[in-house]
């Protein structure tokens, strides 16, 4: 992990300053944050705020591995670390970061719970399923907004939002239109008493929305490239049409100077020259649209939502495979089952000889 939020893009590759988010939740505490170094951070906490984060008053934190090594008496952040959750639950406190809870007519288990299950998916070489338990729970999913810059001759700024569930701690975007279609509420005390859904922790669910963001960009970031690739080979072409021109003229130059020798040799000499000053041109413009990628998480929503858990047998082949479904009250809809493999969500259910939930492209049918 490297702080800064900044690195040179080799491919849709970018950084998520950890740095960034730890500065403004110390400072917004109350905190006294300097930086004293590369992915470094010095911070003097309140007491409330140390203890909230189990740390001393007085600490140093390191956002990168190295810098962790160099300074032993930092504490390393990083995705995954315990303190990043009791950092990201510290910002919940706050309401830095917002929590809805969504506003449903009913907490019961749909009726016609199964036809809607065969409805949506499809299952492919199996028998129909067989519904062995239905039970509501509350469950949530965390929305990350990215805000990501395109840095090169020209700066573009977007915002990126990633959805991600926690009950599987796996990013699932296509979901961001069932949004639209909820009301919330600041809390429900129907919800607030249902059984808590499986929760991977906030830190994983960073981690996930981290690792989905290039996916996101890369659309943009290709239209990006390529627009700064279009204005790098115009001004390289206009570049070595001025150089080889000046060229034929030192050229002509060198042969009209036949007679005087010492001119001649000065101007033979000006030929490696141009041709070096050429190639240093042509790599001031390369370095010109070379293309940085920034991105920090600008806000987070956590999303309660109430859901029922089905638990399905399905039989295939000679085998029995329990598998989990959720069926989204809020959204009134039907969650898609995650390949195991490529993680998209598919209507079509398929297992392979070990009983793994595959989808049909990566199960290769
Ligand atoms: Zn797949």
């Amino acid at each position: 992990m490297t702080a800064g939020g900044k690195q040179e893009n080799r491919g849709p590759k970018q950084e998520i300053s950890l740095q960034r988010y730890f500065l403004d939740t110390l400072e917004a505490h109350g905190a006294v944050v300097d930086t004293p170094g590369y992915a470094l951070l010095e911070a003097l906490l309140p007491s409330e705020v140390a203890a909230a984060l189990e740390l001393p008053e007085e600490v140093q934190l390191a956002f990168d591995y190295e810098v962790a090594c160099e300074n032993p008496e930092a504490e390393l952040v990083a995705y995954g670390s315990p303190l990043l959750d009791r950092a990201v639950g510290l910002g919940l406190k706050a309401g830095r970061i917002a929590r809805k809870v969504a506003a449903v007519s009913t907490l019961n288990v749909p009726s016609d719970i199964s036809a809607k299950i065969k409805k949506r998916l499809e299952f492919v070489r199996c028998r129909p399923p067989v519904l062995r338990s239905a039970g509501v729970v509350r469950s949530e999913a965390v929305l990350f907004n990215f805000r990501t810059r395109f840095i090169s001759d020209e700066k573009q700024e977007n915002i990126y939002p990633i959805l991600v569930d926690t009950a599987v701690g796996q990013e699932v975007n296509y979901q961001l239109p069932w949004l639209q279609t909820m009301f919330f509420v600041t809390g429900d005390p129907g919800i607030a008493a249902l059984t808590p859904a499986d929760h991977c922790g906030y830190a994983k669910a960073y981690e996930a929305a981290k690792e989905a963001l290039p996916g996101a960009i890369t659309q943009d970031l290709g239209e990006f490239q390529a627009r700064m690739q279009h204005f790098l080979q115009d001004e390289a072409k206009r570049l070595a049409s001025f150089y080889r021109q000046t060229m034929v003229e030192i050229r002509q130059r060198i042969h009209r100077q036949d007679a005087n020798e010492e001119r001649r040799q000065r101007l033979e000499k000006k030929l490696p020259a141009t041709q070096a000053d050429f190639y240093k041109r042509v790599e001031d413009i390369r370095s010109k649209y070379r293309i940085m990628v920034e991105a920090e998480v600008d806000s987070v929503t956590v999303y309660v939502w109430p859901k029922v858990k089905l638990t399905l047998d399905i039989e295939h082949k000679n085998m029995r495979t329990p598998m989990t479904l959720y069926y989204n009250l809020a959204a009134g809809a039907l969650e898609l089952p995650l390949c195991l493999a490529c993680h998209r969500p598919n209507t079509a259910v398929y297992f392979d000889s070990r009983g793994r939930f595959l989808c049909p492209s990566c199960a290769g049918t």
